[in-house]
């Protein structure tokens, strides 16, 4: 490791003990600015890269509900609000039994960066709580998201911090957490992003990280001629970012052959077609079933506590959660055939199976460049909120796609090297930042 990476990475480690995915992502950047900072010493003398990995502020509270037996439960919950030169806060909130601090801070720093890449003005933050939806009523989500946003509500504004969904938190949540917004500030606002249709949100948000993860993966393979036609397709995840990308890949020819959930993946040869995906929205998004039924139900293979890396593609999409692919896991989609890694999820691929990757200079981009269309079309959703003014479908998505086109280019911009090779995690670490780091620079030491 580059000794001045060791020396900054050792000072975080100290800082935020135990915060290890936090450690993991700040390196992954570091790696990438340390070299462009040292190139640019004003950024070096503003302590930018010191200042952009600690968070303005943290905000962690009880959660205290009543499940429907009349039991009270505790949980705990977040909001890391990391950044706001550019634009008010803004990212996801995640429901899920693992969430916890260093978690959360490694999705806030992430946001970041790739709030800046989309060009809208949006600052970094995220939060969440170690809430468990699986397995809980309608009733008791909804009593849980309106004891979180009766402690949340004093921080967030529609000008402040305006938060949006993530894992365990889609639609359902958003409609309970935007109620009790409502109910406490006795105001209509744009405070949270993902809303229904009818109340506020945008057209093609549900849609929006899959197919933009889609549209980033077809501009990466475009550089080498290549387009989705005919290619063979693994993605991982069965939620709302994994749904919208297999509809995506299929429409533009690809064949999606695996869907997956935490339990374990299925297999399914000849392709998950539209009539499919139809199957697993239900299954996922209505009934809130596991992706197992899906191969009882299409006569097809499932493995438990699998992944599908196992299995030889083209290319590999990503759409679960973090550290998902490891090294072996890496090498094994290499050797099968795999050009292209485009990341629908956040940080899906540990240090060492990025390096296999840039190693096999095979087409990689790192989620906070492939999964920006998620935060992009919530940014549409604000502008829309602000304007009072809905866009239709064809329009949002054509902004999305060109937003997509332009974090590509912006990546090509600041990852191409020597030999021509794009290095998108140099490309969308070094994009990314520039902008904030200006913007820090010119509102003085705050
Ligand atoms: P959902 O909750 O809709 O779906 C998550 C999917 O991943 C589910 O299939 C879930 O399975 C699976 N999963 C979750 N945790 C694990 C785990 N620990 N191991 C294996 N599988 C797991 O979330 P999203 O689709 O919204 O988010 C997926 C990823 O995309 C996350 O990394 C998120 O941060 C990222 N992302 C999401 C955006 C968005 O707009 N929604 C924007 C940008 C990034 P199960 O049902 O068993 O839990």
């Amino acid at each position: 490791m580059d000794p001045r990476v060791q020396q900054f990475m050792a000072m975080i480690k100290a800082k935020n003990p135990g915060e290890n995915e936090f450690h993991q992502a700040v390196q992954e950047v570091s790696e990438s600015l340390i070299p462009f900072i040292e190139e640019n010493p004003k950024y070096k003398h503003a302590k930018i890269l010191e200042r952009i990995a600690e968070p303005e502020r943290t905000l962690i509270f009880r959660v205290p509900w009543l499940d429907d037996k009349g039991e009270v439960q505790i949980n705990r919950g977040f909001r890391i609000e990391m950044n706001s030169a550019i634009g008010p806060y803004k990212g996801g909130l995640r429901f899920h039994p693992t969430v916890n601090l260093g978690i959360l801070k490694f999705l806030a720093f992430e946001q970041v960066f790739k709030n800046s890449l989309t060009t809208l003005p949006m600052g970094g933050g995220k939060g969440g709580s170690d809430f468990d939806p699986k397995g809980k009523s309608d009733n008791e989500v909804m009593r849980f998201c309106q004891s979180f946003m009766t402690e949340l509500f004093r921080h967030i504004g529609a000008d402040t911090d305006v938060p949006a969904g993530d894992i365990g938190v889609g639609g359902r949540e958003i409609g309970f957490l935007f109620g009790q917004y409502k109910r406490l500030k006795n105001e209509f606002t744009g405070v949270l992003t993902g809303k229904g249709i009818e109340w506020g949100g945008s057209l093609i948000r549900p849609e929006a990280t899959g197919y933009g993860n889609t549209y980033f993966a077809q501009e990466m393979l475009a550089t080498r001629g290549q387009n989705f036609e005919g290619k063979t397709v693994c993605i991982s995840g069965s939620g709302n970012v994994a749904q919208y990308a297999t509809e995506k890949v299929t429409q533009l020819g690809g064949k999606v052959v695996t869907s997956s959930d935490s339990n374990g993946f299925i297999y399914d040869p000849k392709g998950i077609d539209a009539e499919k995906l139809k199957y697993i929205m239900d299954l996922k998004n209505i009934r809130r079933g596991r992706i197992k039924e899906y191969a009882e139900k299409f006569g097809v293979e499932y493995f438990e506590s699998k992944r599908p890396w196992v299995i030889k593609c083209d290319i590999a999409m990503p759409c679960a959660t973090q550290n998902e692919i490891n090294e072996e896991e890496a090498k094994l989609l290499v050797k099968n055939g795999c050009t292209c890694v485009s990341e629908g999820s956040n940080m899906p691929s540990i240090p060492e199976a990025v390096i296999v990757f840039l190693n096999a200079k095979i087409l990689y981009g790192p989620g906070k460049a492939a999964n920006a269309g998620g935060v992009a079309t919530s940014g549409l959703e604000m502008t829309q909120n602000s304007m009072r003014l809905p866009w239709s479908s064809e329009e949002v998505d054509q902004r999305l796609h060109s937003i997509m086109k332009n974090i590509h280019s912006t990546c090509v911009k600041y990852g191409t090297k020597d030999d021509g090779f794009i290095n998108y995690v140099d490309g969308a670490n070094i994009g990314g930042f520039v902008k904030v780091a200006n913007a820090m620079i010119a509102q003085g030491v705050v």
